[in-house]
């Protein structure tokens, strides 16, 4: 069955606000609602159908995807797939109908399991990594020094003296959450929030670690490796988890948000995974030939210069670029070759050049083998 328009599903325009979305789709999930339809196939799939528009169309990103290829550009997300299963329905929920918890019992099990206490997450830490060419090309590992947040020693983290001084918080038992019962058109509901008294923490330290003071951490230096993948492009974002900052009083680590900064090489610009260089030499090498060294990533590479190049030719050093980012292989380095014309010459030069003036083989003959400019752009870039 053809999949039906996403805004056509939620009955609004294609210029509705995030507002008129939110309240279309807060309707027909009352509407549609299975608890409310109770064995109706019909009213799931239209429930499922309304879940999935709202999913797209709520996500700035992903709304802009679809509007501009429409179901196609969706694939990878669940849109190719079977659509969305009821848990991720539900996890929706906390947003479209307000509440900090998201309902539990109103689901009747079929959304979220309630209860426990939520894992804390600590903040990032963002750090930038500069790599010159040879780094980016080939990958390479880095060592470097980060300040960042780690359990006290002292408390082991939870912040309390001797990492013992504390009790279970009497709000909410130790839960960590409280629960609140809220009328709504559709009957009662239990809405659970985060326990005011222990911030969701669901203990409460009597008394306060004295090496951090009750925070359950400390500052510490840490030498990190990072092992940066060839072919990263400046302004990618490496990141690895667990790597940043625990929080107050335990819970899981953030992570290191690594931006990668590449330092322009001195004479090799990257395009892509190629490396381009420009190669000036004299027309008398062009005219008779030479052999030269470039710069490549990887050291000097002798090339030569066959009799009667010419300026504007382009020499292609096979996988001596950029080691492709996702493993398709490497670049190439392409040397553009420029001749050039001497801007003051002594006499005895210019009478060496006028008597070549006349001769033959110094006008220019282009035949069907020199390309154009645009020719040649066309080949290499292509
Ligand atoms: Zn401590
Ligand atoms: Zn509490």
């Amino acid at each position: 069955m053809a999949k039906r328009d996403y805004y056509e599903v939620l009955g609004v325009s294609k210029g509705a606000s995030q507002e008129e979305i939110k309240k279309a789709y807060r309707k027909l999930a009352i509407k549609y609602h299975p608890d409310k339809n109770p064995d109706d196939h019909t009213a799931e799939e239209n429930f499922k159908e309304a879940a999935e528009a709202y999913e797209v169309l709520s996500d700035q990103q992903k709304r802009q995807r679809y509007d501009q290829f429409g179901h196609q550009g969706m694939n990878g997300g669940f849109g190719g797939g079977g659509g969305m299963n009821m848990e991720d329905i539900f996890s929706q929920f906390g947003d479209i109908f307000g509440g900090g918890g998201g309902f539990e019992s109103f689901f009747g099990g079929a959304g979220r399991q309630g209860g426990g206490r939520r894992t804390r997450k600590g903040s990032n830490l963002r750090i930038k990594l500069k790599l010159n060419l040879e780094e980016v090309a080939n990958g390479v590992e880095k060592k470097i020094k980060v300040k960042r947040y780690v359990a006290c020693g002292t408390c082991g983290g939870n912040g309390a003296k001797n990492g013992t001084d504390m009790q279970t918080c009497n709000s909410c038992q130790g839960s960590g959450q409280v629960r609140k019962v809220v009328n709504t058109m559709l009957g009662q509901m239990v809405s659970t929030a985060t326990c005011p008294t222990c911030n969701g923490e669901g203990r409460i330290v009597t008394k306060n670690c004295e090496a951090c003071h009750g925070s359950g951490r400390e500052l510490q230096e840490e030498v990190i490796t990072i092992n940066v993948p060839a072919g990263v492009m400046d302004g990618m974002q490496l990141s690895m988890s667990g790597k940043g900052n625990v929080p107050e009083r335990g819970g899981v680590p953030g992570d290191l948000l690594i931006q990668i900064e590449e330092e322009p090489h001195p004479s090799l610009k990257r395009d892509g995974n190629n490396v381009i260089f420009d190669q000036y030499i004299s027309f008398v090498d062009a005219a008779l030939g030479a052999d030269i060294e470039v710069p490549t990533i990887g050291g000097r590479v002798k090339i030569t210069i066959k009799p009667g190049t010419q300026s504007g030719e382009i020499f292609r050093l096979r996988g001596k670029g950029v080691k492709d980012i996702n493993g398709y292989g490497k670049g190439d380095q392409l040397i553009h070759i420029n001749v050039w014309t001497p801007k003051s010459l002594s006499s005895e030069e210019r009478a060496m050049l006028e008597r070549l003036r006349v001769s033959d083989n110094f006008a220019p003959h282009p035949g069907k083998n020199e390309k154009g400019f645009f020719e040649k752009v066309k080949d290499y870039f292509q």
